[in-house]
This record gives structure tokens, C-alpha cells and sequence, in this order.
């Protein structure tokens, strides 16, 4: 089981297993979740928790219904409701002698790496100290562009920052299934994914991805940056009592074993970016050379999407559209259409200075 080998475990929790449908909190769940965090304490394991419920917690307590909250309202909604979510844990967890601390991220804290950089000393500094770092998004500030907007993303985000070997997403839906469960009876639920790109082939994708509250699209693309990032990940259902030991005891959920993972913890952080700002389309020459391990010069680039600074995430594509890598760009997108399709000799006078002459450098770009 690969929970027992774990030595730094993230646990997403969704709104739905801490407030029922009639805005309950389901405190008997809590103490049980409690429990099982403790039994992992207990094996020496580090474990960070990604809770929603801000939003959830606090309409609860104004009595307002989330489908009828503007942005800027529930903003101040997640911020009264904030509150209520640590109080919660903290009352719970504190009868199970744990110890949390809140962190609240927004998009830019791991998409720069100063920043994530910043946020990982802060989790080792808590690890050491004894305390459970309990995350959540910043939602009263974030604003829909800079939004994470699902906390799966956000947890593989801290999943790969913190060097975890092991995410679960506690949801109420069982796992990945082969069809949707909901439309179709024999649906089976999906154990073991080796391989996301090849084995999602096999899954009806379009009725899977209706399928459940949270969204399946926002799981598949943590478990994305999981296997890239070394860290194996599961999709399991939480609603039961103790989720965790469930977890273990019968194996009911969806593992998505990561790739033993040579790149660098920078390359790690490179690939897992959950906000690329533009793209690059390729031609064959250097979609060639990339796989060479060569940089990306001026003269394969065929077309610019987006709008990116020098430094920002991109994504790198072929002529048919399919991703083969992803890097930090040396120039803006106004530059690189300037100097698309000539040679790097030529990148000064087109320019007006000098510059690099890699418009993504191996050192910063990764292959998919
Ligand atoms: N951050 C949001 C909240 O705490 C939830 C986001 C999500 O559920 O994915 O209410």
C-alpha cells in the first residue's frame, strides 16, 4: 500500500465531507478524520491537509446560498468563513492532541519560484515544529484570473512543492471510473493508472468528466502533475467514517502511480505549472532537436499564442497541436514575433539588442 511508505502525505479534503446537504457540519466525520491523522502521526508521517470550505462554512453562518454570491461577496464570505473552517479543525484536532497551522495560498505563490520556493521553508519549518500545515486558496483577495479556483489543483501544487510522495483527494465520488457510473451500470471503477496519457485512452473521458461535483477534470489534471512531479496520487470517496484507514483496509479508489521522476526539483516545478501563460507551435526540425535535449531557438517557431513576459511558464507544441514540452521563456511574446523563423544570428538587429539565442534553454524547459 502506498500510504505506507509515505513520508509526506497531502490530504484534499472537499466542502461536501465537512457541511452536508443540510448545512450540517458533520463533526462525527471530523473526529474520525481526526483519528486516522493521528494513527499516521503515530508512524512518524508529515502530512499537510487542503481543506475547502470557506465559502461552504461561511454562507452557513450568514445564511446566504453560494449560487447567488457575486465574486467580490463571496470574497468577503470566504474570509468570515475562513475562520469558522480553522475553528473547526483546530476545536476537533486539538481533542486528538494535533496541532494545526493555516497557510492560504494564492496562484502567484507557487507559480513563482521565489515564492514556492518561500512557501515549501515555511511547510518544513511547521513539519518540524510538530504542527499540521492546513491549506486552503486565498480566496478573499484572489480574483478570477489569478485563481487556482479548485482546491485539486492547488493540493498537487503543494503536493509537488513540499516533495510529497503521496496525495490523496478525499471526495464523494469513489474514483475514476471507465464510463460514467451515473448513465452507465456496468461502469467499473479503475484501480491503477500507470500511465495517464496512454490509459486515459481507454476511458470514456466526456461522460466521466460530467461526472461528480468537484469536477473530474480537475482531479485528472493534479494527477497530471503528480506523475511528472514523483508523487502518487488517489481519488477516493471520504464521505465513509474514517477515510483514511478505509483507504487502506479495503483499497476502494483510483491510484495514479507517479513515474519515477529524474528531473531536478526546478524541472519538477517547471513541468507542474498550473497557469502557463502562452504557447509556442513548432515545426518538425525542432521538435526534433528537443528531444535531442537542445534548446528551442527562434527559427522552429512557427506561431505565438498568448500574451507572456520573459520568465513566464509556456507550453511548447507541434504542428498537430499535441504538447511535447514546457519552459520558461528568454523572451516576451512581443519578441518572439519579431524574431520567429530567423536564425539566432540575426535575433540583435531584429531586436535593436542584444539578447540570448535560446528562446526557451534546456535548462529551463522539460519534455513531455
Ligand atoms: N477554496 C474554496 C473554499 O474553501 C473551495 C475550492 C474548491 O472546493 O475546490 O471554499
Amino acid at each position: 500500500m502506498y500510504l505506507d511508505d509515505s513520508k509526506i502525505t497531502v490530504i484534499k479534503i472537499g466542502s461536501s465531507l465537512l457541511i452536508d446537504e443540510n448545512r450540517k457540519i458533520r463533526k462525527k466525520w471530523l473526529s474520525s478524520f481526526a483519528s486516522d491523522i493521528q494513527k499516521l502521526k503515530y508512524k512518524n508521517q508529515k502530512i499537510i491537509i487542503v481543506s475547502s470550505g470557506a465559502i461552504a462554512l461561511g454562507c452557513k453562518k450568514m445564511n446566504f446560498d453560494k449560487k447567488d454570491l457575486k465574486l467580490d461577496k463571496s470574497q468577503a464570505i470566504a474570509s468570515i468563513g475562513q475562520i469558522e473552517l480553522m475553528n473547526l479543525y483546530s476545536q476537533t484536532f486539538s481533542k486528538f492532541k494535533l496541532y494545526i497551522s493555516q497557510i492560504l495560498l494564492t496562484l502567484e505563490d507557487t507559480e513563482e519560484r521565489r515564492r514556492s520556493l518561500n512557501a515549501k521553508r515555511t511547510f518544513e519549518n511547521l513539519f518540524e515544529l510538530g504542527f499540521i500545515p492546513i491549506v486552503n486558496e486565498n480566496d478573499t483577495i484572489a480574483t478570477t484570473e489569478i485563481k487556482y479556483g479548485d482546491n485539486d489543483r492547488l493540493a498537487s501544487r503543494v503536493a509537488q512543492i513540499t516533495n510529497a510522495d503521496t496525495l490523496i483527494l478525499l471526495s464523494d465520488v469513489d474514483g475514476l471510473y471507465n464510463k460514467n457510473p451515473k448513465i452507465f451500470k456496468d461502469a467499473k471503477l479503475i484501480k491503477k493508472v500507470n500511465d495517464l496519457k496512454y490509459d486515459l485512452k481507454k476511458i470514456n473521458i466526456k461522460g466521466v468528466n460530467e461526472y461528480g461535483s468537484g469536477g473530474m477534470k480537475t482531479k485528472l489534471e493534479a494527477a497530471k502533475i503528480c506523475q511528472l512531479s514523483g508523487c502518487t496520487m488517489a481519488i477516493a470517496n471520504g464521505l465513509n467514517m474514517s477515510p483514511i484507514s478505509e483507504i487502506i483496509k479495503k483499497n476502494n479508489c483510483t491510484w495514479f502511480i507517479s513515474k519515477i521522476s529524474k528531473l531536478d526539483a526546478r524541472k519538477k516545478w517547471i513541468i507542474s505549472s498550473v497557469a502557463p501563460k502562452g504557447e509556442l507551435i513548432i515545426d518538425d526540425g525542432a521538435k526534433k532537436a528537443l528531444k535531442n535535449g537542445k534548446s528551442l531557438l527562434a527559427a522552429g517557431i512557427k506561431k505565438v499564442s498568448g500574451k507572456f513576459k520573459k520568465g513566464d511558464h509556456i507550453i511548447v507544441l507541434d504542428k498537430k497541436n499535441l504538447e511535447c514540452a514546457r519552459g520558461l521563456s528568454s523572451f516576451s511574446s512581443d519578441e518572439i514575433l519579431k524574431i520567429m523563423g530567423h536564425h539566432s544570428n540575426e535575433i540583435q538587429s531584429l531586436l535593436g539588442y542584444i539578447a540570448k539565442s535560446e528562446v526557451i534553454h534546456k535548462d529551463d524547459m522539460v519534455e513531455v
